[in-house]
C-alpha cells in the first residue's frame, strides 16, 4: 500500500550561489524524479537581489518549499577570510536551524536532513533531533578523497603543504603539487585551516555522500572513494546544473548573430575577480588573439585573486572603465564585454560557443561538460586548482596558460591558448572529448545511468528510513 504522506527532506545550503546552485538542481531533481516533498534552507547571499538569484528562485519546480535563515548583521565577521566567514555564518545561525527542523520534524514525515561542505555544524542538530543526515558535496570526487586525505597529511608533515618534497597522491587520482592543493589549507596558522580541518573530519559522521560528479568523468578517484577506509557510502549524481527557465539576455541575441562554435567565452564564475593589472592583460590578450569573445566582466580588485562573496564591498559597479583604453572600441566588431552577470547556461549551450575560458569553478566545469565545451582553464581560489589540473592532465578536456614567476598570465599568452582552443588542431581534440564527455553525462542521468542508479539507491534507503 502506497504511503499516504510523501516522505520528506530537508536541503541545507551555505551562503554562496556556488553553494545554493548545485542544491537547487539537486532539489528540483529530487522533486521531478523521485516522491519526495522538499524544504530548501538557505543562507541570504550576498547577490539576494541579483538577477542570477531571482531566476534561481524561479527555477525552482512545485514540491520545493525554500525557507531562508536569518540575515547577520552586515558587519559580522568583517576581518575574516571568505571561506571561513562562510563557516562562521553557519555556525551562528545554529539557534534559528535547530527551531525550524524542530518545527518542521513535527509536522512532515522528515527521512533526511541533507547540507553541504560547509554546514557541518548541522550535524549536532540532527543528532539532537534523531534526523539522518548526509552530506551533498558540490565538487568534485577528486578533491572529496583530498578531505578523507588531509587529517593524515596534518598528522604526517609539520611544514605548509607547499614544501611538501613529494607531491600528493590521491588513490586513482593525477598527483597534485602541495602548492595545488585547495586555497584555505595553505595557511596552517591560520582560522580557515583549522575551520576546514575540523570540518573535513566530521565527513565520516555522514550516513552517505552525495556528489555532483560522475563516474565517467572520474572513475579512478569515485573507484578509490569507494574502496576508501572509514569513507560513508558514496553516490556520484550529477551532473546536476542549473536549468534556466528561458530568459532573454542581450548576450544570447549578440550570440544568435555569430557563426557556430565561434565565440569564446570568458567567465570567473559568481565570485571571481582579477587584479587591475590582470584584467587589463586579458583584455588585450583577448584582443591579440583575434577570436571572438564574450566577456562576463567583473571589477578587478587591487590584491590578489579572490572570492567576493560575503565580501563587505560588493562589485557591483556597472561600468567598465577598467578596461585597457579604446579596447572597447577596438574589439566592437569581435567581443561582446557584459557586466557582470550572463545567463551562463543558455551560453554555453548557444552553437554560437565554441570555447569557455574558466576559473574552473565545479559548477561551471560541469556546464561546460554538459555542454560539449571545451575550456581553458584559470583557476583562483578554493579547490580550483585542482580542478584545473584534473581537466588538463587527467581528463584532457582544457588548455592551461602559463603563469609567470610574479603570478601573471601575460597577453601574449593568453592570446596563444586562446587560438590554441578556437582555432587549433589540439582544440579540434578538445573539443571531440568535451562532445564525448557531453554524451557520458547524458547517458549518467538517462534511463538506468549510472547517476540515476546511485539517485535510486540512497532515494530507497530514505523511503525505509522510520522516523
Ligand atoms: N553564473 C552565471 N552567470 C554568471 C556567472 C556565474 O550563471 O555570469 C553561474 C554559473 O552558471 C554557475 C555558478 O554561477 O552555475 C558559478 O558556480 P561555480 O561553481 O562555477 O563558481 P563559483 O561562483 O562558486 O566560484
Amino acid at each position: 500500500m502506497e504511503d499516504p504522506e510523501p516522505r520528506h527532506i530537508a536541503l541545507l545550503s551555505s551562503p554562496g550561489m556556488g553553494h545554493l546552485i548545485p542544491l537547487v538542481s539537486f532539489a528540483r531533481h529530487l522533486a521531478r524524479h523521485h516522491r519526495f516533498a522538499i524544504t530548501l534552507i538557505a543562507h541570504p547571499t550576498d547577490h539576494s537581489d541579483s538577477a542570477g538569484n531571482r531566476s534561481l528562485a524561479d527555477s525552482l519546480p512545485d514540491g520545493v518549499n525554500v525557507v531562508s535563515l536569518p540575515n547577520l548583521p552586515p558587519d559580522a565577521f568583517l576581518d575574516t577570510k571568505s571561506e571561513a566567514r562562510v563557516f562562521l555564518t553557519v555556525k551562528a545561525n545554529i539557534p534559528p536551524l535547530r527551531s525550524l527542523l524542530r518545527s518542521l520534524k513535527s509536522t512532515v514525515s522528515l527521512a533526511a536532513l541533507i547540507v553541504d561542505p560547509f554546514c557541518l555544524d548541522a550535524f549536532d542538530v540532527a543528532a539532537e533531533l534523531g534526523i539522518l543526515v548526509y552530506l551533498f558535496y558540490t565538487s568534485s570526487c577528486m578533491s572529496l578523497s583530498l578531505v578523507f586525505h588531509l587529517p593524515k597529511l596534518d598528522a604526517s608533515f609539520q611544514g605548509e603543504y607547499r614544501d611538501l618534497p613529494e607531491p600528493v597522491r590521491l588513490p586513482g587520482c593525477v598527483p597534485v603539487q602541495g602548492k595545488d592543493l585547495i586555497e584555505p589549507i595553505q595557511d596552517r596558522g591560520s582560522d580557515a585551516y583549522k575551520l576546514f580541518l575540523n570540518a573535513m573530519k566530521r565527513f565520516p559522521e555522514a550516513k552517505g555522500i552525495l556528489v555532483n560528479s560522475l563516474e565517467d568523468l572520474e572513475p579512478g578517484a569515485v573507484k578509490g572513494l569507494e574502496e576508501g577506509e572509514g569513507i560513508p557510502p558514496v553516490y556520484p549524481v550529477g551532473p546536476l546544473v542549473w536549468t534556466v527557465p528561458d530568459e532573454e539576455h542581450e548576450c544570447l541575441r549578440w550570440l544568435d548573430r555569430r557563426p557556430p562554435g565561434s565565440v569564446l567565452y570568458v567567465s570567473f564564475g559568481s565570485g571571481g575577480t582579477l587584479t587591475l593589472t590582470q584584467t587589463r592583460e586579458l583584455a588585450l590578450g583577448l584582443e591579440i588573439s583575434g577570436q571572438r569573445f564574450l566577456w562576463a566582466a567583473k571589477s578587478p580588485h587591487e590584491s590578489e585573486a579572490n572570492a567576493a562573496y560575503l565580501s563587505a564591498k560588493k562589485n557591483e559597479k556597472n561600468h567598465l572603465d577598467f578596461l585597457p583604453e579604446g579596447f572597447l572600441e577596438r574589439t566592437k566588431d569581435l567581443g561582446l564585454v557584459v557586466p557582470s552577470w550572463v545567463p551562463q547556461v543558455q551560453v554555453l549551450g548557444h552553437a554560437s560557443t565554441g570555447g569557455f575560458l574558466t576559473h574552473c569553478g565545479w559548477n561551471s566545469t560541469l556546464e561546460s561538460i554538459v555542454k560539449g565545451v571545451p575550456l581553458i582553464a584559470w583557476p583562483l581560489y578554493a579547490e580550483q586548482k585542482m580542478n584545473a589540473i584534473q581537466l588538463t592532465e587527467d581528463v584532457k578536456v582544457a588548455l592551461r596558460p602559463k603563469v609567470t614567476e610574479s603570478g601573471l598570465v601575460e597577453k601574449e599568452e593568453i592570446a596563444r591558448v586562446v587560438r590554441c582552443l578556437m582555432e587549433g588542431e589540439e582544440g579540434r581534440r578538445l573539443r571531440k572529448r568535451a562532445e564525448e564527455l557531453s554524451d557520458a553525462a547524458g547517458r549518467a542521468l538517462g534511463p538506468g545511468g549510472s547517476s540515476i542508479r546511485a539517485m535510486a539507491d540512497v532515494g530507497r534507503e530514505w523511503m525505509d528510513a522510520r522516523k
